[in-house]
């Protein structure tokens, strides 16, 4: 199988690859050398105008082409995602710094989700409604937005690319995918294997280039029917303001400050390293990182220390060095996290362990993994999403006390439960203000199509399962009287 390479600073407008406008270009950097990896256009207003315009001309054959054939063109991309796993994962992991086989991972579940909504494409129902006396129909229909715009963060690309183009294309929508300037390379690549698969031209398009420019001109383009955005709460209520000047749908995929509540009746030896990954995993870089530990008085020193020895034990690495926990992803982002640290000591935080950054490589931007006992409820470490691999720790006693430091939060994303109690853990998880739950393990493993929902500062979204495929469709409701003949 021969590389998959990237065309150098192109974007994927209307079948073809294609340099910005006014042939503006973007470095992508490796995090843990700070050397350009390769540079990708600078796309800007104008080129996402083209890319708009593109989609719109696609949009009703496309919209009109069988829901089987629509299933499988994205069954054709799906395998040519997996013939090219190990040149996508590099792409994953060279881009974020997160280890070669944690860009494997996002590979597979980014196949996973392609090959899961070529599936679905033609699943997707109406319904026909009761009627109060016969000779009457009522029924409903989904039918597709139009043109959806999607716009992604840096931490997960090929996963996000994945989640948030082939629902779309699945229900009929041509899409519009502006990815981070941080982390492009994965998208670029899994779109390019879309065009290789034979979607039409203008099914899928990607502009690359800044947020502030490509980004907020494709939010604010008046001819885009839906917006799917995931980063920051910041941005999304920027992204919701946008929307509300064309009275457009949104998806909002925001930010995170996940608990780990542990009982004193836990599986321990389960429980524990799961807790070290969902911190350390992606470099704590994950909206739904396990950033909050909440555990019961009775077991707190235990579980403090051997999560601090587990912490300890991360082994940090360049991403090609494939070890657990790589860099963080960009300077503005070190220096962030590094401020989070300081303000922790600052406010009278106790560090377990970490606490600072950690001098691997010459230019290399990796932090210990960190944990903090003694925080209380009003500092930034426990109120804020840090984005990196740092813990905060807080006790409790008894299920009231966990629920109300469990939901104490702006966010609403993710609360994972660890007891034996099977009553107490069905009690905690339907007292959870958060869009999942997982008991006894971290986050949806196990579980197919398992729907990545939201609640409060987190934003408010169908993704991921079949409510994706309503997500991205609008119901017709039709009524008719049946005329006697
Ligand atoms: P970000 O909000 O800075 O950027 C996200 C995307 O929005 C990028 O493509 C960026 O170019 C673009 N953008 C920036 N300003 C814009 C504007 N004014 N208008 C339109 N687009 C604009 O987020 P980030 O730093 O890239 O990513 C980290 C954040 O993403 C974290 O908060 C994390 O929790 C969140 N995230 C959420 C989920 C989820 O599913 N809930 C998943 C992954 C990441």
């Amino acid at each position: 199988m021969s590389e998959l390479e990237i065309p150098v600073s192109r974007l994927l407008m209307d079948g073809e690859w294609t340099p910005a406008r006014d042939k503006g270009e973007l470095p992508v950097l490796d995090p843990a050398t700070g050397q350009t990896i390769q540079p990708v256009a600078l796309g800007t207003g104008a080129d996402v105008g083209d890319a708009v315009a593109a989609a719109r001309r696609a949009f009703p054959a496309w919209a009109a082409t069988s829901p089987s054939e629509r299933g499988a063109l994205l069954a054709r991309w799906a395998r040519l995602v997996g013939q090219y796993v190990e040149d996508l994962a590099r792409y994953e992991a060279q881009d974020v710094g997160k280890p070669l086989s944690g860009g494997r991972t996002n590979i597979f579940i980014a196949r996973g989700i392609i090959e899961y909504f070529a599936g679905a494409a033609d699943k997707l129902t109406g319904v026909t409604l009761p009627t109060r006396t016969p000779g009457y129909l009522g029924y409903t229909v989904p039918e597709p937005y139009g043109v959806c715009a999607a716009v992604i963060p840096w931490n997960v690309p090929a996963v996000l690319t994945a989640a948030n183009v082939a629902p779309a294309l699945a229900a009929g929508n041509t899409v519009v995918l502006k990815p981070s300037e941080v982390a492009p390379l994965a998208p670029l690549a899994l779109a390019g294997l879309a065009r290789e698969a034979g979607f039409p031209p203008g099914v899928l398009n990607v502009v690359t280039g800044l947020g502030a420019d490509a980004g907020a001109a494709l939010t604010a383009h008046p001819d885009v029917d839906h917006i799917s955005f995931v980063g920051s709460t910041a941005t999304g209520r920027a992204v919701m303001r946008a929307a509300s000047a064309n009275l457009v749908p949104v998806k909002l995929e925001l930010g995170g400050k996940s608990p780990n509540v542990v009982f004193a009746d836990a599986d321990l030896d389960t429980a524990i390293p799961a807790i070290v990954q969902s911190i350390t995993e992606n470099a704590g870089q994950n909206c739904y990182a396990g950033s909050r530990l909440l555990v019961e008085e009775a077991i707190r020193d235990e579980v403090v220390e051997r999560v601090a020895e587990g912490m300890r034990a991360v082994r940090l690495g360049c991403w090609d060095q494939d070890l657990d926990m790589g860099p963080l992803v960009n300077e503005p982002q070190y220096r962030r996290v590094l401020g989070f640290l300081d303000d922790a000591k600052r406010e009278g935080a106790r560090v377990v362990t970490g606490g600072g950054p950690a001098d691997l490589t010459p230019n290399g931007l990796f932090v210990q993994p960190t944990v903090f006992d003694k925080v209380s409820p009003d500092m930034r470490i426990v109120r804020e999403e840090v984005f990196g691999p740092v813990l905060a720790v807080q006790g409790f006693s008894g299920t009231r006390e966990a629920v109300e430091l469990m939901n104490a939060t702006d966010f609403g994303l993710l609360a994972c439960v660890w007891t034996n109690d099977v009553s107490r853990a069905l009690h905690v998880a339907g007292q959870a203000r958060a869009g999942q739950v997982a008991v006894n393990q971290f986050h949806d493993a196990g579980v197919i199509g398992f729907p990545f929902n939201m609640q409060k500062d987190s934003g408010f979204s169908r993704g991921g399962g079949y409510g994706a495929l309503r997500e991205y469709t609008q119901e017709k409701a039709v009524a008719v009287r049946l005329l006697d003949r």
